[in-house]
């Protein structure tokens, strides 16, 4: 059975153990370093980034984070957890540090204040697969305004007439700005735990 770690330090926890537990697979709360150990994939929450960012260094996990996703742990990063793992913010909060690991550039509260929260479906492309459609919630939810090289779009939806972006992956991460979590939608928790799966596999070579 597959361990999903969830960062445990703030913000909604509890429904992405549900998701995962839902899913087939085991979730384990991350609070320390040695509770990254042996995982198959993590999962950083929504929550507030800047806070989860703080507590980061007070539980002293900031390194063993940064080297356990770098060396290819499968990490789903949501709301808050898009703005930790993305290495520019563009309006972080007073001393914000994010962990640096996703080459895209936030924008924090990209659709104004909690009352504006709203539930939307989207199209959902997986490279490589058929386009598939995501419905999760956007709860004072980050905007991707920059992508670097390698980074792939999943999910782009028009807001207020502007078309954004929604949810990317890069490698081993995915991060959206939506909770999908709060809505029940597994899309995006089967795309970690197909990850999660993979790794460890040699790399498939294209058929000649
Ligand atoms: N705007 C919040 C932040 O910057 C994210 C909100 C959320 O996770 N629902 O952390």
């Amino acid at each position: 059975t597959p361990q999903i770690g969830v960062l445990a330090l703030q913000g909604g926890v509890a429904e992405h153990e549900r998701m995962i537990s839902s899913l087939g697979a085991r979730a384990r709360k991350v609070r320390r370093p040695a509770d990254l150990d042996q995982l198959d994939g993590l999962i950083i929450p929504g929550g507030e980034s800047s806070v989860i960012g703080r507590l980061i260094d007070l539980a002293g996990l900031r390194e063993a984070l940064i080297n356990s996703i770098s060396n290819g742990l499968p990490t789903l990063g949501t709301c808050a957890g898009m703005v930790l793992l993305a290495e520019w913010i563009e309006n972080p909060a007073p001393g914000q540090r994010s962990l640096g690991l996703l080459p895209i550039e936030v924008r924090r509260n990209a659709f104004g204040p909690q009352v504006d929260s709203m539930e939307l479906s989207a199209g959902w492309h997986w490279p490589g697969e058929p386009e598939g459609r995501i419905r999760a919630a956007a709860i004072r939810a980050p905007e991707v305004i920059a992508i670097g090289a390698g980074v792939e779009v999943l999910i782009r939806a028009s807001i207020g007439g502007v078309p954004r972006i929604l949810g990317v992956r890069y490698e081993n991460l995915i991060a959206l700005s939506l909770h999908p979590e709060l809505t029940g939608d597994p899309t995006a928790h089967r795309a970690l735990l197909a990850l999660a799966a993979t790794v460890g596999e040699p790399e498939r070579l294209p058929a000649r």
